[in-house]
């Protein structure tokens, strides 16, 4: 429910921006496009490939043939930024790693960026969410760069466990066992 009620405030979002650079069939198309997203279809179509094709505005800091960064719309911290690869990769699976390593190299550069700028923060976060599960909303891979400064609101909540070394251990057997598949 609350997913759907924040998709319907960034359909509101993305229709006014909508309006204020292009036609309405325009935005009429989008929506629509969203609506078969959160339909539970994986849509292939996200607004990150709108901006990659120079279709639809973003204020974009780094631009490469591979690699294009530029500022969330809907930033949780000034200056935060989303770093995504040209090629569509809906999810980690379907990156290529070199890629995935060159997403890293390039959030590594805009850290420091941020650092320099008159963004001015004492540290970065990176995020990137991967999986409806894990709070993907746009389906195109992409690395959140995330300013911080003290007392700016942002954190990720979560209740650290105490488990056994015996249960850790097991647990590092299995994922061993699944990288070496
Ligand atoms: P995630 O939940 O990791 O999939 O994050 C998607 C991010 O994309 C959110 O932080 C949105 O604010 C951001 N976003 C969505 N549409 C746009 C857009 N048109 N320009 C810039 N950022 C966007």
């Amino acid at each position: 429910m609350s997913r759907l009620r924040s998709a319907a405030g960034r359909l509101r979002a993305v229709a006014a921006q909508s309006r204020a650079v292009a036609p309405r069939s325009r935005a009429v198309r989008y929506l629509r496009r969203f609506a078969l997203r959160d339909s539970g279809a994986v849509n292939p179509y996200t607004i990150f490939a709108d901006i990659i094709a120079g279709r639809a505005p973003a204020s974009v800091v780094y631009d490469d043939p591979d690699v294009l960064a530029f500022l969330d719309i809907r930033p949780v911290t000034p200056g935060h930024l989303l770093v995504v690869p040209k090629v569509v990769a809906r999810n980690l699976a379907e990156l290529d790693p070199a890629l995935g390593g060159k997403l890293f190299q390039v959030g590594q550069r805009l850290a420091a960026a941020l650092r320099e700028s008159e963004v001015g923060c004492d540290g970065v976060n990176f995020f990137l969410a991967d999986g409806v599960t894990a709070g993907q909303e746009v389906f195109h891979v992409h690395l959140h760069v995330i300013p911080r400064t003290p007392g700016d609101g942002f954190g990720l909540r979560a209740r650290a466990t105490s488990p056994q070394r015996a249960d850790l251990d097991y647990l590092a057997g299995s994922i061993r066992g699944a990288l070496s598949r």
